[in-house]
């Protein structure tokens, strides 16, 4: 069998030690969810890392053995040191892949890879989100249905300010007629970027089984096809030189 997908999980992990709600729905933390889904998988090994750890849980070796990361942050953005920024951006750059969740949009690293304010409109309803399928041949689609349907979420509508995506995999309506792209393709370097809209830290949403689908389906499409020195080579290559 092929050697597993390595996946490190990284969350913030603050809100679940100051909000009784949200150790409800998440008591092994949100990276343990994602992770517990991820791990469920026989092709994906998964591992977590958080905030308040070393280095954020996210040291040299971690990195180097990390195919695929996933980053759910909201509260403490600012809180993440520019030293590990610089070496996850790297890393996203040289091939590993990127998923970004929820309010990981305004993250350091996300702002960063994406060069725009990430900013978006958002009102916390817990009313019903859709999520649609605009790209269904899209692997990150396979085995969805037509729409992935959310009873309680928090709102979030354009504009969101990021450059176009490569690929637009979902788009969600709300009931407040606000509408957002929610699944989005890019790439930067070698590196595979997905963003995926779904994950507030009150409502279950790491445990819908849809939502499971996408986050697996994203790891195996954003994991390393290739990898990539960050230079500039200026040898000569020396090709009409040589005798044919
Ligand atoms: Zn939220």
């Amino acid at each position: 069998m092929a050697a597993k997908i390595q996946v490190t999980v990284w969350n913030e992990g603050r809100h679940e030690k100051k909000n009784p709600v949200v150790a409800k729905v998440y008591p092994k933390g949100i990276h343990g969810a994602i992770a517990e889904a991820l791990n469920a998988q026989p092709d994906i090994a998964a591992r977590t890392a958080t905030l308040d750890e070393p280095e954020h849980g996210l040291s040299d070796e971690v990195l180097r053995g990390t195919d695929v990361l996933t980053w759910w942050g909201h509260m403490a953005h600012d809180d993440v040191a520019d030293a590990v920024v610089d070496k996850v951006h790297q890393r996203a750059l040289e091939g590993m892949g990127l998923i970004v969740l929820h309010s990981g949009h305004l993250a350091k690293i996300f702002r960063r890879l994406m060069g725009t304010s990430c900013t978006l409109r958002w009102r916390e309803d817990g009313a019903r989100e859709v999520l649609w399928v605009t790209c269904p041949a899209h692997p990150i689609a396979a085995g969805i249905d037509d729409c992935i349907i959310l009873p309680h979420t928090e709102m979030y509508g354009e504009f969101f300010d990021i450059p176009q995506p490569d690929e637009t995999i979902f788009i969600s309506n709300f009931a407040g007629g606000e509408v957002f792209r929610s699944g989005l393709t890019f790439r930067r370097g070698a590196g595979r970027i997905f963003y995926f809209r779904p994950g507030h830290e009150t409502f279950p949403i790491y445990h819908d089984p849809a939502v499971r689908k996408v986050l697996a389906n994203a790891v195996r499409w954003a994991a390393p096809t290739g990898s990539m020195k960050i230079e500039c080579p200026h040898k000569p290559l020396g090709w009409f030189e040589k005798p044919v």
